[in-house]
């Protein structure tokens, strides 16, 4: 593999997040950046909450080119910096920060990483998407749906109120779904007639290895054309892809919108193509080490 040799002139990339110890981004990260042979590192950065300020003064004052954003900080980095993109304003966070003159300028690549492996199913937006979940991943997936202009967004939850919050949200947005909101014991009528149904709640996560969002009963359901896709990345594949192949129905899982998020967010700061095959090696090999 190559390696990276850090010089005097090494340009600073990063990720920002508390913890941060569990990121692949470095991984994936690094390596595509020793393919490019590119004079850059990335590192990454623990913040804590309330020292986001501080943090972002001090990458400013140490020249950082450009970092990622992960969890707690999505929603909060918003203010500190100098403009948003339209897609991540939309979505309410931003994952990717890049300089733009004198200032940080923030998007949110999560869209494109979302779209990426369905592009080899283009007949998927003339159907309804079932989004199972509404939280900060499912924002992603909608804005994803609406940038698609697919027939119908269908997104499931638990909680009325956040449900109710979450359409309302859309309201005022540049993208615009054809979006309704459902709960939880709706899914009968629509899982028939879904296309694509994506899980964003992390039901199924490592190490609740044994749980899906949807029972085998509901899987008899869904047709043998639907898409099953889980953002899940750990495990591969989950219970939920599991019973989707078992249906006969495709199976899409999380790493590869991990992989593509980064790459976007890589192509932003060097402006070059990204080496994704390199970047989806060092997820596997990195996954496969744990
Ligand atoms: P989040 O903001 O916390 O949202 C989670 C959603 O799932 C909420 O709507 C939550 O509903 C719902 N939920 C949680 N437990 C549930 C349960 N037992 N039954 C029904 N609904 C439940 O999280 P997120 O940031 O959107 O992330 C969600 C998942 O996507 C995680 O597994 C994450 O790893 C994955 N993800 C993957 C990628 C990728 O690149 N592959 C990117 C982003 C996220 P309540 O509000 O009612 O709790």
């Amino acid at each position: 593999m190559a390696e990276i040799t850090v010089m005097g002139t090494t340009g600073l990339l990063g990720i920002i997040g508390y913890p941060v110890e569990h990121s692949l981004s470095p991984a994936m990260q690094n390596a595509a950046i020793a393919h490019l042979k590119a004079n850059y590192i990335y590192l990454p950065f623990p913040v804590v909450p309330d020292q986001l300020t501080q943090a972002l003064q001090g990458l400013d004052a140490i020249g950082v080119r450009g970092f990622n954003v992960t969890i707690p900080h999505k929603q909060a980095v918003i203010p500190l910096l100098t403009s948003v993109s339209d897609v991540a304003r939309t979505i309410g966070a931003v994952n990717t920060v890049y300089r733009e003159g004198a200032g940080w300028y923030g998007t949110n690549t999560d869209i494109v990483g979302f779209l990426a492996p369905l592009e080899a199913y283009p007949g998927w937006t003339e159907g309804a998407t079932v989004v199972l979940g509404h939280g900060g991943a499912a924002r992603a997936v909608v804005a994803g749906c609406a940038q698609k202009s697919c027939q119908q967004v269908q997104v499931v939850g638990r909680n009325a109120e956040k449900l109710q919050q979450f359409f309302a949200s859309w309201e005022n947005s540049p993208l615009q779904p054809n979006l309704t909101v459902h709960s939880w014991d709706q899914l009968p009528h629509l899982l028939p007639s879904a296309r694509l149904i994506v899980n964003t709640t992390p039901v199924g996560m490592h190490p609740h290895v044994q749980a899906s969002p949807l029972t085998d009963e509901q899987w008899l359901q869904v047709s043998t054309q639907c898409i099953a896709y889980d953002l899940i990345y750990i495990p591969s594949p989950t219970l939920f892809l599991q019973q989707a192949q078992k249906r006969g129905a495709i199976a899409i899982d999380g790493r590869e919108m991990l992989v593509q998020q980064g790459a976007a967010a890589l192509e932003r700061w060097l402006q070059t193509e990204a080496p994704v095959t390199v970047m989806r090696m060092a997820l596997n090999q990195k996954l496969s080490d744990r």
